[in-house]
């Protein structure tokens, strides 16, 4: 049962006044709000399906190969063994590049960032979104493996939100455990889409603006706008697949998951890939990364993991283990050993919120299975000693919660999933 928890703002007194505007904040949110404003599964779709995305050129599905052809002085990308430790780059990373060119091959290059990737060739390409001053650009690395077979574009992104690191460490390892030359298609890494953020450990760009809120941008709005604009534009359309990583927010932390859109027939077959992962419906919001990539035709989920301003080892290795697993489902990698043949888990997921203010105590651990009206925990009130239960409100999982600390009353501590039918193909 999809949750309904906002229906209750209906501001009488002070207290609820209060209430709405802890949670009119929490809006930024997406582990909360992409949740609570989700369109009910078996809904009808409005929006983000790929309806236009046959209208618009050179995006979407394409077989690999039928790139569009590069002009003639496209500078070719050095082949790089992605797994030899590098010097850190200068700011002319793509000059330094030019140096040393493979030798050229014919089939099926791969047009990006203003360089190819050769077949069978890894590359550390730059994207540099254009809104910094020219002398003291600093590019965002982009790391590209070009499979020595035809294949599918799959593209990770890391960091879209700056303070969620667990991400980066999942694109890296995926990306760096690739052989480019047993690779059938593409895999596109952006492992810190928000450069700015990463480096003053802050969520948001620099004008305090939610990059996952702009997507797929304009190139004359705002700062995030033009970011989400560039991205989109440069990296995003080159891709069939999308994979955008995140983590929870706001001392908030999530049982590895997908959140995918299951009203969308295409985006349902891609979850059945990612190995056993929890998939949790939600149809997304305007703006998501997540969201404009299925509108532009690519199939696309998020995956979260864990919690914010942290490496956490469990949560990056289910991140890793997913990705191998669909990238083998996509036919564009092959190994030995076979796990069988797990299947994920679907949720309908709802929220409880504390409805009082005070210090939150769990007893509950993540992915516990909870019963409905068992204790998950407590809110102590520090100075009336006062102990608030929070209860389940139904049988299910715990798919995410808030770290013990320091709440307000409407401030969301629970987030239960509740097994719901495997979709039919
Ligand atoms: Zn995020």
């Amino acid at each position: 049962m999809p949750a309904q928890a906002l229906a209750t703002l209906n501001p009488e007194t002070e207290e609820q006044d209060r209430r709405a505007s802890v949670i009119n904040e929490l809006e930024e949110d997406e582990s909360v709000d992409e949740v609570e404003h989700s369109t009910q599964r078996g809904a009808p779709n409005t929006g983000t399906t790929p309806a236009n995305a046959a209208a618009q050129p050179d995006i979407g599905i394409l077989p690999s190969g039928q790139t569009q052809p590069s002009a003639p002085d496209t500078p070719v990308a050095a082949n790089v063994d992605l797994n030899d430790v590098v010097t850190a780059p200068e700011s002319e990373l793509l000059a330094m590049q030019l140096d040393t060119l493979p030798m050229p091959r014919p089939a099926q290059p791969l047009a990006l960032l203003g360089s190819e990737v050769l077949p069978g060739t890894s590359a550390r390409l730059a994207w540099s979104p254009g809104i910094q001053i020219p002398g003291l650009s600093q590019p965002t690395p982009v790391l590209a493996v070009n499979g020595i077979h035809a294949g599918p574009t799959l593209c990770l992104t890391g960091a879209v939100h700056g303070d969620e690191l667990n991400g980066i460490e999942i694109v890296r390892r995926t990306i760096y455990d690739l052989n480019a030359e047993e690779l059938s298609g593409r895999v596109i890494g952006v492992p810190i889409v928000n450069l700015p953020g990463f480096q003053q450990g802050s969520r948001y760009l620099p004008d305090r603006r939610d990059l996952n809120r702009h997507f797929p941008g304009s190139p004359d709005g705002s700062l995030a706008d033009r970011i989400a604009h560039s991205l989109f534009e440069n990296v995003i359309r080159h891709c069939d697949m999308l994979v955008d990583i995140h983590t929870g927010s706001l001392k908030r932390t999530n049982l590895p998951q997908l959140r995918a859109d299951m009203n969308n027939p295409d985006v349902a077959t891609f979850t059945q890939g990612f190995d056993r992962m929890a998939v949790v419906h939600s149809s997304g919001s305007p703006g998501m990364l997540r969201s404009a990539a299925v509108a532009a035709g690519i199939v696309a989920v998020t995956l979260e993991a864990g919690e914010s301003h942290r490496i956490q080892e469990h949560q990056i290795e289910a991140g890793v283990n997913s990705l191998t697993s669909l990238m083998e489902k996509q036919g564009m990698t092959s190994r030995m050993f076979v796990w069988g043949d797990p299947e994920p888990v679907y949720y309908d997921s709802d929220w409880i919120r504390a409805q009082h203010g005070g210090i939150l105590f769990s007893e509950v651990d993540l992915g516990a299975h909870v019963s409905e009206g068992e204790i998950l925990g407590y809110v102590a009130d520090p100075i009336t000693n006062a102990q608030y239960p929070i209860r389940a409100n139904s049988n299910g999982r715990v798919i995410g919660m808030a770290v013990d600390q320091v709440v307000m009353a409407g401030f969301a501590a629970y987030h239960i999933g509740t097994e719901a039918e495997i979709p039919a193909e």
